[in-house]
């Protein structure tokens, strides 16, 4: 490769490479990529590579009896980068993480994990490689926030070392304090608690994790320091992470794209000021306008 600008495909973004400024960042462009494609041959970007998403969904439509909660939705997740799905309740967003989890199958549609069918894959084998957390944490009352970390590691009989070895780096990663490990669930904090759910997701040094409104059900101020500190987890940790949130500020912090959901279906993708700057349509308007980020532009 030479020194210049790159357009790399992945699925149905693109990614743009410069090693001119060392920099790089995701476009969408839902069917208008020849557009695209010109536009960035005239701006002399030289090779075109494909790159497989870690994560697909093409035309997946999902249905619970009558409930339509996904509608022929097309969405790529591509590999080491933060990907939002952003929407008021009811939208389809667990639906689609529950998707990529293997949880669940649509009933149209493809789902693809590295560019395999998620119906020719072994879900246990998937499920262990895709961390996952929730907004309630998801942890075991009855056992110690160590012993909820460790239980899966433990369980595949990882050497102990290996165990301690992993403990100790991600409690520096996620900044829990060690002498919490001991305690059970409900005698620590709602912060805390999301720290150790996050170690669990971790543990097994997954390729992705995906987190469902992950900081959701905490004050203001915990969240707040909890965003800042996911941010540099996402950095650290390098992994390609899904992120589910009804917050636009969490999602324009924390994300490099955002699809907005709408009653199970996409309404728009990009990049935080592209939408605020070219809403797709009126809900779009609608939703930025009541979480009042004016001020944020
Ligand atoms: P979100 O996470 O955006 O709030 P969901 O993906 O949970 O939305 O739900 C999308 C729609 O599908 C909602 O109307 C919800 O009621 C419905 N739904 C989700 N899961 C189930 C289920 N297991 N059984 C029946 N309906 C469901
Ligand atoms: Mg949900």
């Amino acid at each position: 490769m030479h020194d210049g600008n790159y357009l790399i495909k992945c699925g149905f973004e693109f990614l743009v490479v410069s090693f001119l400024t060392h920099s790089h960042f995701f476009a969408t462009v839902p069917g208008n990529k020849n557009a695209l494609h010109q536009a960035f041959q005239i701006a002399s970007i030289r090779v075109v590579l494909s790159v497989t998403p870690m994560f697909e969904l093409e035309n997946v439509t999902v249905r619970f009896g009558q409930t339509v909660a996904l509608h022929n939705v097309s969405l790529t997740f591509p590999s080491k980068a933060t990907t939002v799905l952003l929407g008021t309740s009811g939208s389809g967003k667990s639906t689609a993480l529950r998707l990529l989890l293997g949880l669940i199958d649509p009933v149209a549609g493809i789902v693809r994990y590295t560019g395999r069918n998620t119906l020719e894959i072994d879900r246990i084998k998937l499920r262990r490689e895709i961390g996952f957390m929730t907004q309630d944490g998801g942890l075991f009352p009855h056992l110690t926030l160590a012993q909820n970390i460790c239980l899966v590691s433990q369980y595949l009989r990882w050497p102990e070392q290996k165990i301690r070895d992993r403990l100790e780096y991600l409690l520096s990663l996620t900044r829990l304090e060690e002498r919490l490990l001991a305690s059970y669930p409900h005698q620590v904090s709602g912060g805390q608690r999301q720290r150790a759910a996050l170690m669990r997701a971790l543990m097994l040094d997954p390729t992705a994790i995906l987190l469902d409104e992950p900081l959701g059900a905490l004050d203001p101020i915990t969240r707040f320091e909890l965003q800042n500190d996911l941010k540099e987890v996402f950095e650290k940790a390098n992994k390609t992470v899904v992120l589910v949130t009804h917050d636009l500020r969490e999602a324009a912090f924390l994300g490099n794209t955002i699809h907005i959901l709408h009653e199970g279906c996409l309404i728009q993708s990009g990049r935080y000021r592209e939408m605020l700057e070219s809403p797709a349509n009126e809900f779009v308007s609608r939703f930025f306008a009541a979480q009042r980020l004016e001020a944020f532009s």
